[in-house]
């Protein structure tokens, strides 16, 4: 359930009809439901319950900081994969106590603006990144709190390019020399290795991976407490689908999500931790475009938008789906045509989908791509010199532009010509 309805033939979101926003930003803009987004987190958060556990709101699906300032707000912790995002967690009020950093290629400088400035934990991916974090915390006389991420080498069953679970995969230490990196790392004084981390991959539409994996972390943490290591706290990991395609069965619920996640590992005694991005932002979110030209091909009609792939990457980069659906209500068995829908940029790459059945569309219509709020906007660019694009949160009845569309000016001001081509 999202809160972007249709109420008197006009889509809406909340109580905002999408044509207002338009007339005040332009098109083309993404626009968030506050009230989807808190309802997502909660579901979360009820789910795990009564476990001790934090749901660490992963950033890299919407960094906006509005978007971070409610997470943080409603409790969550948060997911963070670059110094760039460790700061937006800070300068959008997360305390260093609800930050957790991941990623893969963690540099020495982003380590000491962590520690310094405070974390919760660092999820570490190699050893050689263990050695550079121990050298970094020894230096600043601190003893980090660390788990090890783990690739446990189950099949997620999801899009190649978003499974990360899996031995030929570049994330974690193979599940199988883990106990022998928790006995180096028990020898590193500047590392606390508390807990075990695990994240298989991104839109999984199936529990069955999850149970998988997270069986192989049980077993792990009796392994590893069998060797004398305090593993006190879980970091399952993100990565439950939501669904893109509506006439599709729905992915599985938070809720037997957390069913899955008692069963496998809440007997532990361990604090949970999970790193939801996708499913707590995807559904939160619509990209509003406006129909810019619709042109007959040769056996085809194209409906030309003013939104393009650099706006919204997923169709390009994962051949993923979106709901497109026109602003103003179609009238109930009312004609439809197939339609290729693509963006004014110069790649035929920019296309949002081939042959789709759409109502009728005419230039200046509008339409909006369901399930954006995730991975939409803070995956665009400038691409042909087209500005990013307007995000707006919405909240009951009212609406606020969170990041303004740059002006031109900004844009080509941010180059700068070298002396010898001047004059
Ligand atoms: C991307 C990512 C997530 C979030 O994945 P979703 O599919 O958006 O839930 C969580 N943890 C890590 C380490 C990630 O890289």
């Amino acid at each position: 359930m999202d809160h972007f309805l249709y109420r008197n033939g006009v889509l809406h979101a909340e109580d905002v009809p999408i044509p207002d926003i338009a007339s005040e930003v332009g098109t083309p803009f993404y626009v968030y439901s506050t009230a989807t987004l808190t309802r997502h987190f909660k579901l979360f958060d009820e789910a795990l319950a009564p476990l001790e556990h934090l749901v660490c709101y992963a950033m890299k699906a919407n960094s906006n900081q509005a978007v971070l300032r409610l997470m943080a707000s409603l409790g969550a912790g948060v997911d963070v994969v670059s110094g760039g995002e460790y700061r937006r967690a800070k300068a959008a009020g997360f305390p260093g106590e609800r930050i957790v950093f991941s990623g893969i290629g963690k540099t020495a400088e982003e380590m000491e603006l962590a520690i310094q400035s405070g974390i919760r934990q660092f999820n570490l991916e190699s050893e050689p990144e263990m050695h550079l974090l121990n050298a970094v915390a020894t230096r600043l006389g601190k003893h980090v709190p660390v788990t090890v991420r783990v690739n446990p080498d189950v099949d997620a069953k999801t899009h190649e390019k978003i499974a990360t679970g899996k031995a030929e995969n570049k994330f974690g230490i193979p599940i199988s020399r883990a106990r022998e990196v928790y006995a180096e790392i028990a020898g590193l004084p500047g590392l606390d290795a508390i807990g075990i981390d695990v994240h298989i991959g991104s839109q999984l539409t199936d529990l069955e991976p999850f149970e998988q994996a997270y069986l192989k972390v049980a077993e792990l943490t009796h392994a590893l407490r069998a060797d004398g290591h305090d593993i006190r706290r879980l970091d399952l990991g993100g990565g439950l689908g939501i669904p893109y395609e509506r006439s599709n069965v729905a992915p599985p619920l938070p809720t037997e999500y957390g069913d899955v996640v008692k069963r496998t590992v809440g007997d532990l005694g361990c604090e949970i931790e999970i790193e939801p991005g996708r499913l707590i932002a995807g559904n939160a979110g619509l990209l509003v475009s406006s129909v810019i030209y619709v042109k007959s091909g040769e056996d085809r009609k194209f409906l030309i938008l003013d939104a393009a792939m650099n706006d919204l990457i997923r169709p390009a980069m994962y051949g993923a789906y979106h709901d497109i659906i026109p602003v103003i209500e179609p009238s109930a068995g009312g004609e439809q045509t197939p339609y290729d829908v693509v963006g004014p940029v110069c790649e035929s790459g920019d296309t949002f989908t081939k042959g789709r059945d759409l109502p009728l569309l005419y230039a200046d219509d509008m339409v909006a791509f369901r399930s954006a709020g995730a991975y939409g906007a803070v995956m665009s660019s400038e691409y042909n010199t087209r500005p990013l694009i307007p995000e707006v949160l919405v909240h009951e009845h009212q609406f606020a532009v969170i990041r303004r569309r740059p002006t031109f000016d900004e844009i080509i001001n941010r180059d700068t010509i070298p002396e010898w081509l001047k004059g």
